[in-house]
C-alpha cells in the first residue's frame, strides 16, 4: 500500500468525515508550492483558502514564529505582553481604524463583531431588548459556530444542528432594493461579504457595496465588513471594500492576518464603537497572544514590503484576461478580482470536482466550491512564469472532454 492510501485510510478511520480533499497528502511547502509524501510537487492554488497570501512557509515568519516561541508564547490577558500593543497599533493602521479586537479564528471574529454591533443597536440606536436584527446574505459564509450557520442559507450548514439563535434577516446578495426593503427601526447592522469567497468567487454588481454604505449612514445601520477571505491583498486592493470607496463601521480580518503560521483574527471599528466593550464583556484566553501578534505584525510587514496587494492586482488581471481567452466548451464564465477567480462550468460539465481532480494529475490543487466552480486563489507571492506554468495546465484541463 502506498504510503498515501495508509495515511488516507488512517485519516477515514480516525478522522471525523467533516470534508472530502483530494486524494492528496501533503508534507512540506514552500511559496506557491506543495510537495506531498510520494515526492510529487503541485502548485498550490487554493492558499489555505487566502490564509497564506504571503506563501507557504515564508522564511521571515518562521524566523519570528520560531524567536518569540522561544521567548514567550502567552500570558494571559490579565496581564499585557509587549507584542500585543504594537500588533494592534499596526494592525490599526494597516486597515485605517483606530481600535483592534484580537481573537483566533475567523468565525470568533464574526461571533465578536455580532455582538459588538447588538450591543450599539441597544445602547446607542435604543433598540428595544433582545429585538436587535442584523441582515445577512443569501449564499453567505461567515464560519461554522451554531449561531452563524444558523443564518446560513445552506441546507447542508444547518440540518440537524438547530435550534438556532434568532435576529437575523437573510436577503438576496447584490440586490440592493432588497436590502434597503429589509431594513427596520430595529436593524442594527448589516454583515456581509464584499465579494462571496465560499460562494464561488460571486462578485456582486458595480455600485451594489457603495449604494449599500450610503444607505447605513443615512437608516443608522452598521455596515460589517467579512473581509476573512478577501483581505489583505486577495482582490488586489489591501481590503475588497477599497474596491467601491467604502469604509465599513466594523471590519472583521483572520485568514492571512499571520500567513498560515498562526490563527489570528480581529474585529477592527473606530473606538466610540469598540468601547462599547467593557472589560469582563468579551474575551479569549488565546486571543491577543504574543506568538500570533508577532507572527501578525510581521505578516501584516511581508504585505505591504514585498508589495503583495499590487502584485495581486497586476497578475491577477493578467491570468483573467488568460482565463478568458481559452476557448473551453465547458466554461460558463470567468470571474473574480485580483487573484481571486471563479471559474463557473456549465451543466453540462460534468461538476467541478473531475476538473480539480484532472488539475491534481498535471500538478495544480484547485477545490471545487459548490458544484460548478473552481475557485483560482493562489498565494500572492506567485509569479508571472509561474502564472504561466498554470495557464498551460488550466488550458488543457478546461478543453478535455
Ligand atoms: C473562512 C471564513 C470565515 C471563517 O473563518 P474560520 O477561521 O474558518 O473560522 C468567515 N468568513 C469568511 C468570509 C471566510 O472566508
Amino acid at each position: 500500500m502506498s504510503i498515501t492510501t495508509q495515511i488516507i485510510e488512517q485519516n477515514e478511520t480516525y478522522g471525523a468525515h467533516n470534508y472530502h480533499p483530494l486524494p492528496v497528502v501533503i508534507e512540506k511547502a514552500e511559496g506557491v508550492w506543495v510537495h506531498d509524501v510520494e515526492g510529487k510537487k503541485y502548485m498550490d492554488c487554493l492558499a489555505a483558502y487566502s490564509a497564506v497570501n504571503q506563501g507557504h512557509c515564508h522564511p521571515r515568519l518562521l524566523k519570528v514564529l520560531t524567536d518569540q516561541a522561544a521567548r514567550c508564547t502567552l500570558t494571559s490577558r490579565a496581564f499585557h505582553n509587549d507584542q500585543l500593543g504594537p500588533f494592534c497599533a499596526e494592525l490599526a493602521a494597516f486597515c485605517g481604524k483606530e481600535a483592534v479586537l484580537p481573537m483566533n479564528t475567523g468565525a470568533e471574529a464574526v461571533e465578536t463583531a455580532i455582538k459588538l454591533v447588538r450591543r450599539w443597536g441597544y445602547d446607542v440606536k435604543g433598540i428595544g431588548e433582545d429585538q436587535a436584527e442584523i441582515i445577512v446574505c443569501d449564499g453567505n459564509f461567515h464560519g461554522r459556530t451554531t449561531t452563524i450557520v444558523g443564518f446560513s442559507s445552506e441546507a447542508d450548514y444547518q440540518r440537524g444542528f438547530g435550534p438556532f439563535t434568532p435576529g437575523f434577516k437573510l436577503v438576496p446578495y447584490g440586490d440592493f432594493e432588497a436590502f434597503a426593503a429589509a431594513i427596520t427601526d430595529n436593524t442594527c447592522a448589516f454583515l456581509v461579504e464584499p465579494i462571496q469567497g465560499e460562494a464561488g468567487v460571486v462578485v456582486p454588481k458595480e455600485g451594489y457595496l457603495r449604494q449599500v454604505a450610503d444607505l447605513c449612514k443615512q437608516k443608522k445601520v452598521l455596515l460589517v465588513a467579512d473581509e476573512i477571505q478577501s483581505g489583505f491583498g486577495r482582490t488586489g486592493r489591501k481590503f475588497a471594500c477599497e474596491l467601491e470607496g467604502v469604509e465599513p463601521d466594523v471590519l472583521i480580518v483572520g485568514k492571512a492576518a499571520a500567513g498560515g503560521f498562526y490563527p489570528v483574527s480581529a474585529v477592527l471599528a473606530d473606538r466610540v464603537l469598540m468601547d462599547l466593550f467593557k472589560p469582563g464583556d468579551h474575551g479569549s484566553t488565546f486571543g491577543g497572544n504574543p506568538l500570533g501578534a508577532a507572527v501578525a505584525r510581521e505578516a501584516l510587514k511581508i504585505l505591504t514590503e514585498e508589495k503583495l496587494v499590487e502584485r495581486s492586482a497586476e497578475l491577477g488581471t493578467y491570468l483573467m484576461g488568460k482565463l478568458q481567452d481559452i476557448d473551453s466548451p465547458h466554461v460558463d464564465l470567468v470571474r473574480g478580482v485580483g487573484l481571486w477567480i471563479g471559474i463557473v462550468l456549465k451543466p453540462s460539465a460534468g461538476g467541478a470536482r473531475r476538473f480539480c481532480e484532472a488539475l491534481m494529475g498535471e500538478g495544480l490543487l484547485c477545490k471545487e466550491t459548490h458544484e460548478n466552480v473552481i475557485r483560482i486563489a493562489p498565494p500572492l507571492v506567485i509569479t508571472r512564469e509561474e502564472v504561466d506554468w498554470a495557464l498551460t495546465r488550466l488550458e488543457r484541463v478546461l478543453k478535455m472532454d
